[in-house]
């Protein structure tokens, strides 16, 4: 056993990692899927979508071979509406609540088509939305994640000019950095950015990171406002003995290498055990299977009742081959000169509810051991404590605290997304943005303002 580069052949490492959301086969087919909705009163999938997008209207849309109107009704809503139809989900979201599911029939494809209209906008380069005239207001951004181009997206639609100092070398946050790959392409995710941008009058200061580069204090002085949206930071730790061992990975750092560097750069282990049963664990399993791992083993504390992935996540790494292990927690890595050999878990059961409502696991008393020479941790994210607490904002357990949805206790200081819900979907960073760019366009201009987002949406074709 070894954890080694270069595992496959270009063309392998090329078939693993192209995007797995096939587009529609002909213009005949959207039209087809989009001529099934039904157009409901009082839609249930817009309802449950977090940014609330008008499912019916811009499906209808699709259906009149109105596109352009159809991608301005998802991007009015949702600026990231193409990456969301990819990373979306869905099957908790919109097309969870379809009413075709109380039909026992197969929801409306709506990801499918959303991403059909936005990904024809984005090839085009529509242009759908127009700056109004410059305020002379200026906001400063921290993070080009989701919330962060979010925010900018509104602001710059209100004529405010925006500047967002990012830390890494390309914007898209999570998207660029913390998703697989086969669900968002690297090609992409610049699109998407630069798509978002292209309305004018937002900056993206690359390599600029708070508190080495630039300073709360300092944004302060030269904008009208400023909105933190710096997102979370690495893997929670384990806390157990063994965890400094070579080969013990960080799915955060992990995923992140695999975005930034060529794959057959990228080294993994023969026999991969992954710690944890969210979305970043399915992606670390399946892309180290896809790298070439022979053996990956999700360890999960709970049972799949309560796993935080999606059916269809957990669906993506059993077809990757990626073996599961139910009511199993680490208690030990063990490790043969200096590098990882075997994982010891302990056998949990499920005992009374805890505060997130679902059974905790508790120990059973027995253990088994894995035979592995790499072991990922996916068991949640840590939040920039230090950063929050140096720039003496008011912390929950580590997050910006905010009232009203994006006020932080500093005069002119909004936040939002992951640095403060301690990390959700991209869809709800997408959300927050938006609510911040309201809370601050009220802050500059008056609690009347009404801006253009804030517009009751119609269901108008
Ligand atoms: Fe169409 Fe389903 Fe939404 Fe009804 S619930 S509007 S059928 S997508």
């Amino acid at each position: 056993m070894s954890i080694k580069n270069n595992r496959l052949t270009t063309a392998e490492y090329e078939e693993n990692f192209t995007d797995i959301h096939p587009p529609f086969e002909t213009p005949d087919a959207a039209l087809v899927e989009a001529n099934r909705c039904l157009f409901c009163y009082d839609p249930p999938c817009m309802k449950s979508c977090p940014t609330s997008i008008n499912v019916p209207k811009f499906i209808k849309q699709i259906a009149t071979e109105n596109l352009k109107g159809s991608a301005h009704t998802i991007f009015s809503s949702n600026i990231m509406g193409a990456g969301c139809s990819k990373v979306c989900p869905v099957e908790k979201l919109c097309e969870g609540a379809c009413v075709y599911n109380l039909m026992h029939e197969t929801p409306i494809h709506i990801a499918k088509l959303q991403r059909y209209s936005t990904e024809k906008a984005m090839d085009n380069n529509w242009q759908l939305f127009e700056r109004k005239p410059s305020t002379g207001k200026r906001v400063a951004i921290i993070g080009a994640g989701p919330a962060g181009l979010s925010c900018a997206h509104t602001l710059s639609r209100e004529g405010i000019d925006v500047t967002i100092y990012e830390k890494e070398s390309k914007g898209g946050g999570l998207m660029t950095y913390g998703i697989a790959a086969y669900k968002v392409t690297p090609e992409f995710c610049e699109d998407e950015v630069n798509y978002i941008t292209s309305i004018g009058g937002i900056d993206i200061k690359y390599n600029q990171e708070l508190g080495k580069n630039v300073t709360v204090e300092e944004l302060k002085r030269n904008y009208d406002a400023v909105y933190l949206a710096f997102g979370v930071g690495l893997a929670r730790q384990l806390d157990i003995a063994g965890e400094h061992l070579e080969g013990v990975e960080d799915a955060i750092k992990f995923i992140y290498e695999l975005r930034n560097n060529d794959y057959s750069k990228i080294a993994v282990g023969d026999k991969v055990a992954v710690i944890g049963m969210g979305m970043t664990a399915i992606d670390a399993a399946t892309q180290a299977k896809r790298l070439g791992a022979s053996d990956v083993t999700l360890v999960y504390r709970r049972t799949q009742d309560e796993m935080p992935c999606t059916e269809h996540e957990l669906n993506i790494a059993k077809l990757d081959g990626c073996k599961i292990i139910w009511l199993a927690a680490p208690k030990e890595i063990k490790g043969d000169n200096g590098k990882v050999s075997q994982l010891v878990c302990d056998v949990m059961k499920l005992g009374d509810p805890d505060e997130s409502g679902r059974r905790s696991p508790v120990v059973s008393g027995e253990t088994f051991t894995l035979e592995v020479d790499m072991v990922i941790k996916a068991a949640g994210q840590m939040p920039f404590e230090t950063l929050v607490k140096n720039n003496s904002f008011e912390n929950n357990k580590g997050k910006v605290a905010v009232t009203d949805k994006a006020l932080t206790n500093q005069e002119g200081v909004f936040a939002g997304g992951d640095c403060v819900n301690g990390g959700r979907e991209v869809v709800d960073a997408v959300q927050a943005g938006k609510d911040g760019a309201a809370a601050i366009v009220k802050y500059l201009f008056g609690q009347d303002y009404i801006l253009d987002c804030e517009l009751k949406p119609t269901f108008n074709n």
